[in-house]
């Protein structure tokens, strides 16, 4: 800038920092190679009448320290204070600037101003150190700074493939740009102040734009500012080279960061929005599995499996209705396990519970169809429900002989060496304003025929 004493910003500390990040640090020589290349020429010109080679020395020297020596140091305090190739959290920007780029910026231009000094490249003077040392250290500390923190969220943010559509946000981002490119031309030619517009349009930017648009966005304004400056244009263009240098610093400084940390947080919000909603799906799921455990278990028979009488009531005023509806027949089959009580005096109630078991099982085996119900109605006693069937004799039959094959002996049974079954069953049209315990009624009163008539029989009513 001016007498080319100052340098507004160092965009190689960036680069180097970005691909050592992105690319491991076996990209090493390759930014040396670039740096030595960028920089010998110049500090050789400089001192023309020094021999060629010590020249040449503090050219290699120089360009290892100016790039490549706090590149690798930035990039271990990035490692140590970062770890992801990402700076997406405001927490993340924060220990950036202050902890990754801060220290190397400083010590890289100590260390510069040191050598500079040694090879006669500027004078060090007790007299003069304030106006040119430490003016050089600083200038250079800066610069170095603003390259970092320009260049390496915009490297990371661009380099991670993007998720979402670009075509969401073209519009608003011709619009912004339109903008941007007026408030540029305004303050750079005709109001200065209208720079502070800038930071409404960057705010704009990081809101509803994000990351992405924002670090381009901060580039951009660094670049045109930086070289109007340069060409001593616009707002930042004051009396010294000085002050120009540190308002413009300033100002990129002043903008830059809050807009990271304003997409940050945005990003922050999103993450966790995105979080509560699984988490709210994932509870939710939770709480539909243990539903459906709690509705089983409210429906389900304890003991023995099957349907519960709850179940069977709420089952049987459904399919009652629904045979009304549709004209169709339905029936229901009560199973009564004959001289239970015997059997549970002299096997004991452990051997009547397995007995329940093995029959409520075989029963359920022998009806498949899913509109088919088997429930235990009371302590020994199945009724099955059977919609939209009229030939009950077939399946009650097929019932008492599985059971009959069970061959689970009853020594007090007094009709059967074995546990034998009394069925009774109905099967029915029903008619509107008809109960549905009817059809219970009905089975009972076969049932009750049934062990009348000296059990292990069926008996069946068809109305
Ligand atoms: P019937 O041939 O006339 O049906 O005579 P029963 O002895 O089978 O009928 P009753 O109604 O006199 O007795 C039913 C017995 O069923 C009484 C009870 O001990 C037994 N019982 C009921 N629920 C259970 C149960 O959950 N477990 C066991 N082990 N026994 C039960
Ligand atoms: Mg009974
Ligand atoms: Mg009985």
């Amino acid at each position: 800038m001016g007498d080319s004493s100052l340098t507004l910003i160092w965009l190689p500390s960036g680069i180097a920092l970005s691909a050592l990040i992105i690319y491991g640090k076996g990209i090493w020589p390759a930014i040396w190679l670039a740096s030595f290349t960028a920089n010998t020429p110049y500090l050789v010109n400089q001192l023309t009448e020094f021999p060629y080679l010590i020249a040449s020395i503090y050219g290699i020297l120089a360009a290892t320290i100016n790039t490549l020596i706090q590149g690798i140091f930035a990039h271990y305090l990035y490692q140590k204070h970062i770890g992801v190739p990402h700076l997406k959290t405001s927490k993340l920007i924060l220990n950036f600037v202050f902890k990754v780029i801060l220290p190397p910026s400083m010590l890289n231009m100590a260390l510069l101003v040191i050598i500079y000094s040694i090879g006669g490249y500027i004078e060090f003077s007790a007299a003069n150190f304030i106006d040119t040392t430490l003016t050089i250290w600083l200038s250079g500390t800066l610069a170095d700074f603003h390259g970092y923190f320009i260049i390496v969220p915009l490297a990371l943010c661009w380099h991670i493939k993007k998720q979402h559509n670009f075509e969401d946000n073209s519009r608003l981002l011709a619009l912004t740009a339109m903008c941007l490119f007026c408030v540029m031309l305004i303050s750079l030619f005709i109001i200065n102040a209208a720079i502070y517009l800038i930071l409404i349009i960057g705010v704009f930017v990081s809101l509803y734009l994000g990351f992405r648009s924002s670090t381009l966005f901060i580039l951009l304004v660094s670049l045109v500012y930086t070289f109007a400056t340069a060409q001593q244009i616009g707002p930042f263009s004051l009396t010294t080279s000085w002050s120009s240098f540190l308002s413009l610093l300033m100002f990129i400084f002043s903008l830059g960061l809050p807009l990271l940390i304003i997409s940050a947080k945005k990003y922050e919000l999103k993450q966790f929005q995105s979080q509560l909603e699984d988490e709210v799906i994932e509870r939710t799921n939770a709480l539909n599995s243990a539903n459906t455990i709690l509705e089983n278990i409210s429906l389900t028979d304890g003991l023995t499996g099957v349907a519960n009488r709850r179940h069977l009531d709420k089952f049987l005023e459904t399919e009652w209705a629904r045979a009304i509806r549709n004209r169709t027949s339905i029936s229901l089959i009560m199973i009564d396990i004959d001289f239970f009580k015997q059997f549970n005096d002299s096997y004991g109630h452990l051997a009547g519970d397995e007995c329940l078991k093995l029959i409520a099982k075989s029963i359920q085996k022998l009806v498949h169809r899913p509109s088919d119900l088997v429930a235990r109605y009371g302590g020994e006693e199945f009724v099955v429900v059977l919609p939209e069937t009229e030939n009950i004799k077939g399946i009650s039959e097929d019932i008492k002989s599985v059971i009959d094959k069970l061959n689970i002996p009853h020594n007090d049974s007094v009709v059967h060496e074995n546990v034998t079954i009394s069925i009774g069953c109905c099967s029915l049209r029903p008619k509107i304003n008809e109960q549905s315990s009817k059809l219970l009624d009905l089975a009972d009163k076969q049932l009750y025929l049934a062990k009348n008539q000296g059990r292990n029989i069926i008996k069946t009513q068809l109305a």
